[in-house]
């Protein structure tokens, strides 16, 4: 029996000898398993970007044609000469027929500039200084937070179409100024062919609804609309000019108000009421 026990631990002991060799021999084993690091890619070129390809949808391929010049091209693209030289990395403007341009169609130097506005976030309003010979007064009180607008119309005298819009925008600037007003009373005037003109600034309550000037703006288009309605530019512009205005300060096509609504007038006009009626229900 002893000599059994005395074999099983000689054993024990060779068990544990061999385990700790083992361990010395490959610690690894009883370590957490690590995935090998991936092989290293050889690294995509960087691209070009004076280099045309596939992958830059920007630039477009002009085969020069006989009688060309770089100028005539750059024209027809609405880019210009230098541009075509950076892209192409020409030194001298010499081109030859059957050559092939790159055009870089996303530099056009027009693009800004023959943009139209994108309505109704951007109105252009021709500003109070392009068209006044004079300046405002200072009896003029804040507007304070803007709660309705309200439209008018000039009316029309006589001589109306002899005359133009900032010709008659002069005469209302001095007309309403005789009043002891510190400016013309409206905060846009509509032009007969559509054209936004900056009245009174908006930070300042108009002159244009007795007794209810305060956080109201002022609308007018020139002309008399008791008989006819506003031409269609003038239409489109009044239309845009609300839309922009209740964008802004939030207003609901019911804060839209004709003159005569808010006080006793004939203004603006019965024809002008009755689309401004149609517009509220909006
Ligand atoms: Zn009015």
């Amino acid at each position: 029996m002893k000599y059994i026990k005395h074999i099983c631990f000689l054993g024990l002991i060779g068990l544990l000898y061999a385990c700790s060799n083992s361990y010395r021999h490959n610690p690894s084993a009883h370590k957490p398993y690590i995935p090998p690091a991936p092989a290293k890619l050889p690294e995509a070129p960087e691209p070009k970007p004076e280099e045309p390809t596939q992958a830059t949808p920007n630039y477009l391929i002009h085969i020069v044609k006989k009688g060309e010049t770089l100028s005539a091209i750059s024209k027809r693209y609405k880019t210009t000469v230098n541009s075509i030289a950076h892209t192409n990395r020409l030194k001298t403007s010499t081109i030859q027929v059957g050559q092939k341009l790159y055009i870089n169609s996303s530099y056009n130097p027009y693009k800004t500039s023959r943009k139209k506005p994108t309505l109704p976030s951007q109105v252009r309003v021709v500003p109070r200084t392009s068209w006044c010979e004079t300046n405002m007064k200072s009896n003029v009180n804040p507007m304070g937070r803007i709660k309705k607008i309200t439209v008018h119309h000039t009316t029309a005298p006589k001589n109306l179409a002899k005359m133009s819009d900032i010709q008659y925008l002069n005469i209302i600037e001095k007309a309403h100024k005789k009043k002891g007003w510190a400016s013309i009373g409206y905060h846009y005037i509509i032009g007969r062919d559509g054209t936004i003109y900056q009245g009174r600034p908006i930070n300042y309550q108009g002159a244009h609804v007795s007794g209810a000037n305060s956080n109201n703006i002022g609308v007018s288009l020139i002309g008399d609309f008791n008989k006819k309605l506003p031409n269609r530019s003038q239409l489109n512009a009044l239309n845009t000019m609300l839309g922009y205005l209740r964008k802004k300060y939030q207003l609901p096509a019911t804060k839209v108000y004709g003159h005569k609504h808010l006080g006793t007038s004939e203004c603006p006009g019965i024809q002008l009421e009755k689309w401004l009626i149609q517009y509220r229900k909006k």
